[in-house]
């Protein structure tokens, strides 16, 4: 993209400056709501798109291979981080987790955002290797009864599984001051609202616009 260009949305006309893609992380303990508000913005935003983790973890019967994980074994996830082909990992409730690195790298520079839906221990990792372009978001849930209800209402792991996420919960909450941004979600719009407000305020940031110069430049004669 070069340094200015115009774009029409809602038909309105607007410069867009060349810029950084904002590396958004979302994380929360299981049950927060955080999977359903990623699919908002995921669903309503066209400038962002999910980074697509590996994990060793079963696929869950609404899963799809390819588009929410790329599920594989516990030897091709060792062999991936032994060759740096991820960005962060983590153990979570006894799986494997991780983030590859080249379609990240890829999107960023190219000025597209990308969306991490991943827990605090990679949350920590992409904040110590990329601090400039990360911004953390952390999702509380409205209290521990609702954690607990929501987990039960998705019906998609099995009761153990639910619980043994429920017993983790308040050791995840516990890293809520490590994030940027702190959102309580009682209510889904507003949540939604309270990360398409960060995202925006983000995208604007000075040091991300790297045709800021150029502009000024241009616009000073
Ligand atoms: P789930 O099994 O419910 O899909 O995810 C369990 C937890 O692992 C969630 O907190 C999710 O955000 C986190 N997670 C998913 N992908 C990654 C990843 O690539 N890296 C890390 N560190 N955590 C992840």
């Amino acid at each position: 993209m070069p340094a200015a260009e115009t774009s029409a949305s809602n038909g309105r006309q607007r410069t867009e400056i060349a810029r950084r893609g904002v590396m958004l992380v979302l994380s929360s303990p299981s049950g927060a709501g955080k999977g359903t508000l990623s699919r908002l913005v995921l669903d309503t935003d066209r400038g962002i798109d999910l980074s697509v983790s590996v994990t060793t973890r079963q696929r869950r019967p609404s899963e799809v291979n390819g588009v929410h994980y790329h599920f594989i074994s516990i030897p091709e996830f060792e062999s991936l981080r032994d060759r740096n082909g991820l960005l962060e990992w983590a153990e979570v409730h006894g799986n494997y987790y991780g983030t590859p690195l080249a379609p990240v790298e890829r999107a960023i520079a190219a000025g597209r955002d990308v969306l991490f839906d991943i827990d605090w221990q990679g949350a920590a990792q992409l904040i110590d290797r990329m601090p400039d372009d990360v911004v953390t978001v952390f999702i509380l849930p409205p209290s521990m009864t609702e954690l607990r209800q929501r987990l039960q209402r998705r019906a998609e792991d099995a009761t153990d599984v639910i619980e043994k996420r429920l017993k983790n919960s308040p050791r995840e909450i516990s890293e809520w001051k490590r994030f940027d941004y702190v959102i309580v979600n009682d209510d889904l719009d507003g949540a939604f609202a309270d990360v398409t407000a960060i995202l925006r305020a983000e995208r604007l940031k000075r040091a991300r616009r790297t045709g800021i110069p150029a502009f000024v430049e241009t616009l000073l004669g």
